[in-house]
């Protein structure tokens, strides 16, 4: 059987028609959400990011602010434009593009940004939030991994969910998010003697590795809903995931493409981010 697949583009489309709604709730009553972006240097795909996230910044009513620095920008001069929109009382969120050039120390920028303006939720106070249950900032990716899993009506109640990956962005945020969802969660990694042994017996799995063909057919349980975060090429230049797609959605329940999966989500949950500061914002 053939598993269903879950539409990232169109989850996100529905979702950005919520955010389109709530945006315009809020600029008619005068608070308009704005989103600050900071973009230091000349890596093109940061260029891409950027640009996508502003677009759809517009596309949805929030008001961006993209500031573009040479990569020669000191450290300072960084931490004071973080400072100064920290006040800006029409900002409400604040995105640093990493990398950032190898002079500047990105935990002490992302640790300048406000945590009530922290929509990436990088900082450690807003991972300290996720960690005690209080209502943060949710990192982008794992929250958008999880509004995907609610879309199959899946209940993760005393389901066992198997994370593969423990970076402080993905893996990490992404276990807490389902323990919080009341799921028993494994995190595996690279010192993971036999990932098998585990994925086999999970419910939910989710790979966020950056390495192809990570979770095969043979190491998932028939019916389970397999979430691919991870980006790669192929052999022939060809974007893919961690996920064997053409052979695990034989014995999956339900499986995210890539593209098309969980990409879409990730700037989606941005914009729900920077709605969710300016709702809160008194
Ligand atoms: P990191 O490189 O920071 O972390 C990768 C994790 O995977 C590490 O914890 C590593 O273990 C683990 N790992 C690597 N190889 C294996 C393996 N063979 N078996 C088990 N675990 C393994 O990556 P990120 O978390 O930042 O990103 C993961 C992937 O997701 C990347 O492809 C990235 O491009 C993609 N991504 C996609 C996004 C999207 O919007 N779709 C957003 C963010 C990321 P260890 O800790 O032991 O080294």
């Amino acid at each position: 059987m053939s598993a269903q697949l879950i539409d990232g583009v169109l989850l996100s489309q529905q979702l950005r028609a919520q955010i389109r709604e709530r945006a315009a709730a809020l600029t008619a009553a005068g608070k308009q959400p704005g989103l600050a972006v900071i973009l230091v240097g000349e890596d093109p795909a940061s260029h891409v990011y950027v640009r996508n996230k502003v677009k759809a910044c517009g596309d949805v009513g929030i008001h961006s602010v993209l500031e573009k620095y040479e990569a020669d920008l000191s450290e300072a001069a960084l931490l004071e434009r973080i400072a100064a929109l920290n006040a800006d009382p029409a900002i409400h969120g604040i995105l640093v593009q990493m990398p950032l050039p190898k002079h500047i120390n990105p935990h002490k920028v992302i640790e300048a940004i406000a945590t009530t303006k922290d929509v990436d939720g990088y900082s450690v106070l807003s991972a300290g939030e996720l960690m005690t249950g209080l209502a943060g900032f949710r990192p982008c990716t794992p929250y958008g991994c999880m509004k995907l899993i609610e879309s199959t009506g899946f209940d993760l109640r005393g389901k066992h969910a198997v994370v593969i990956g423990r970076s402080n962005t993905v893996g990490k945020p992404m276990g807490l998010l389902l323990l919080q969802a009341n799921a028993t969660v494994t995190i595996c990694h690279s010192g993971t003697p036999d990932l098998g042994y585990h994925t086999r017996q999970a419910d939910v799995v989710v790979a966020a590795t950056g390495r192809r063909n990570t979770l095969t057919a043979d190491m998932v349980k028939p019916g389970a809903v397999v979430i691919d975060v991870g980006i790669n090429r192929d052999e022939n230049g060809k974007l893919c995931g961690d996920v064997d797609f053409a052979a695990v959605k034989e014995v999956a329940g339900y499986i995210t493409p890539v593209p098309g999966g969980v990409g879409p989500m990730t700037i989606t949950m941005l914009l729900m981010n920077t709605i969710e500061s300016a709702e809160r914002t008194k």
